[in-house]
């Protein structure tokens, strides 16, 4: 689908904002309902096969208006049955996303930004600099395209995409529109029908708009912590140096005391990375620092990427990490990881992006470095 700027695309449009858009067609506000229906239910695009509204209304919205998700480039099949779509944008830029199949469960990693203008130590994002922001149509458009590409989008379909989590490229708190209302579309019962508990937006703290959330959404809340107190974390996260993580810690708990659902927990993502944060003292410090605050602790293997000189932690540390969280009295897991021979594990996600922040020259980014295993991967469709 080419873009056509002069169009609205009604891909991104929340169900308010549709329905004020056929309001100020003269049209009645459940038209919102309708077509709503046939984009995110039945992956449908062309006006004309909307056949439940008049010929008149979808010739005239052929002429005003258009359902534009963004376009596969490639995607990769791991052997464990992960598949990453890399997924152009507008402005040379392309944003990966990840499907990951469990046996109970599919979840779907979505970017919120082109790049990151943060630049977390450990994060393969983070070095390839910023571009922008991504429309709405272009979150949820991720959405809509891994439904589609699994045949989820069409009359008794199967049922794929289950979870959806805010982790890709980028931090969604600083896109807050554009994700906000791509949240309400996937929990939305006229689009994918996803509840609250399987919809999370993760963050590294951007503490302003943490403290507004809960205005918007109830979706479930992680926070990417990575380190037990502000001098580590300064380090691995510096947007620390700005809201430390007393401040964080304060504004989550705030977000998940006015849950209504009492009964939900903050996830709290913590990246092991060997001899920098995966020590005994780290993971008391841990347990100290959460004991107020209802709590999962997810602990992540560092996944290994070309310019990091970060280590994988051993599984015997990893192991021993987690059992003195869980002496604690902590629910805790190790994510497993999934994806490693496509780069689609945690903290790869690479795109490409057309840096505005000059970041990358200062890595001396080199794509190749990034993207190496790809090579020895065969795209499963390649689209130009
Ligand atoms: S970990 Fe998240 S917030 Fe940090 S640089 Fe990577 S994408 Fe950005």
């Amino acid at each position: 689908m080419s873009a056509n700027a002069s169009k609205i695309n009604l891909l991104g449009l929340s169900p308010d904002k549709l329905e004020a858009f056929f309001e100020e067609l003269g049209e009645k506000r459940f038209r919102a309902s309708q077509v709503l229906k046939w984009i995110h239910q039945m992956g449908v695009s062309d006006f004309q096969q909307m056949t439940n509204i008049s010929k008149g209304l979808r010739n005239k919205l052929e002429e005003i208006a258009e359902v534009r998700a963004p376009e596969v480039i490639q995607q990769w099949d791991s052997k464990d049955g992960t598949r990453k779509f890399l997924i152009r944008v507008s402005g040379d830029n392309a944003i990966e996303t990840v499907f990951i199949p469990e046996r109970d469960r599919g979840t779907l990693c979505v970017s919120s930004q082109v790049g990151c203008s943060l630049d977390c130590s450990f994060c393969a994002t983070g070095k390839q600099g910023f571009n922008r922001d991504l429309s709405a149509a272009e979150i949820i458009g991720q959405v809509w395209l891994a439904a589609k590409s699994f045949g989820q989008l069409s009359e008794n379909g199967p049922r794929k995409v289950t979870n959806v989590v805010m982790m890709g490229m980028g931090e969604p708190l600083l896109n807050f529109d554009n994700v906000v209302d791509s949240m309400t579309l996937m929990m939305h019962d006229n689009c994918y029908g996803l509840s609250k508990r399987r919809v999370t937006l993760s963050t590294s703290g951007v503490v302003p708009a943490l403290d507004k959330l809960g205005q918007y959404t109830d979706a479930c809340l992680a926070i990417s912590l990575h380190a037990p107190n502000d001098e580590l974390r300064n380090e691995l996260v510096p947007l620390n140096k700005k809201y430390p993580i007393a401040m964080l810690l304060d504004s989550a708990k705030r977000y998940i005391d006015g849950l209504p659902d009492q009964r939900r927990k903050l996830t709290i993502e913590y990246t092991l990375i060997d001899q920098v944060n995966d020590r005994d003292e780290h993971a008391q410090q841990l347990t100290d620092l959460l004991k107020d605050i209802p709590v999962k602790i997810n602990l992540i293997p560092f996944n290994p990427f070309g310019l990091s000189n970060y280590k994988r932690v051993s599984n015997t540390r990893l192991r021993r990490f987690q059992q003195i969280l869980i002496d604690a009295g902590y629910t805790t897991t190790i994510r497993t990881t999934r994806g490693d021979d496509i780069d689609a594990a945690c903290g790869q996600l690479a795109g490409q992006v057309n840096d505005r922040t000059r970041r990358s020259e200062r890595y001396k980014i080199d794509m190749a470095a990034l993207s190496s295993s790809q090579a020895d991967v065969i795209p499963v469709k390649a689209i130009q």
